[in-house]
């Protein structure tokens, strides 16, 4: 029986790298497979993952129907035994809905790869729909560290260096890929980072924590 099968961890868990191992393994037995990407770090139409691999893939816009493009490929007579869905946490709700659908009237296995939650700790809408659908959710094994030591489980977003907790859900690595308005100050400096919970509440960056143990700022309570 065809599965949906979800795998989640923070940013810094090794999605990508088992998405293309994932890939790679059924490559190997002689099945053939397409891959998905949405905003990936390396750009459209690429799945990269920060140990370096990569391998091209289907760029997923807000367009994209998974279903539709399955079906045509299968009636032009091309063969898919599979889909990997990387960066799923940027698909829509339909988006997600028709890769359910893929797995029950196609029997295609379908593994999708994601963030659960964003910068302010709030389910992605394709994150949250895959969990309520997938028939398995996996949390990755590979567990990425908070400055402190702790499991990370938050993702924190800094711009030029302080954390923020609101602001468009979707900036991609350190392009502002959202908004355009014309304004005289130059966009911030975006990146991510991942904390454990304690300190993504008190937003507390390596950074941040950094200048608190030289004296530079207070500690925080929270
Ligand atoms: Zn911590």
């Amino acid at each position: 029986m065809a599965e949906l099968q979800f795998f989640t961890g923070t940013m810094d868990s090794g999605k990508s790298t088992l998405a293309l191992q994932t890939n790679h393994n059924r490559a190997q037995r002689g099945l053939v497979g397409r891959i998905f990407t949405s905003r990936d770090r390396a750009g459209t139409a690429m799945l990269s993952s920060r140990l370096g691999l990569q391998h091209d893939a289907i760029e997923v816009d807000q367009d994209f129907h998974f279903w539709r493009y399955v079906v045509d490929e299968l009636t032009r007579g091309a063969r898919v035994d599979y889909l990997v869905c990387d960066e799923a946490q940027f698909y829509t709700r339909d988006q997600v809905e028709q890769l359910a659908k893929v797995v029950d009237e196609l029997q295609l296995d379908v593994f999708a790869f994601g963030i659960l939650t964003d910068f302010r700790s709030e389910l992605f809408p394709g994150s949250a729909r895959l969990v309520e659908l997938a028939d398995h959710t996996h949390v990755l094994q590979v567990e990425a560290l908070c400055w402190c030591g702790k499991r990370a489980t938050h993702n924190a977003r800094t711009e030029d260096g302080v954390m923020v907790v609101e602001g468009e859900v979707i900036v991609v690595g350190d392009v502002e890929v959202t908004g355009g308005q014309d304004t005289a100050a130059p966009a911030p400096e975006v990146s991510y980072e991942v904390l454990c919970r304690q300190h993504h509440r008190r937003r507390m960056t390596a950074a941040r924590a950094h200048a608190v143990a030289l004296g530079a700022e207070p500690l925080p309570f929270g």
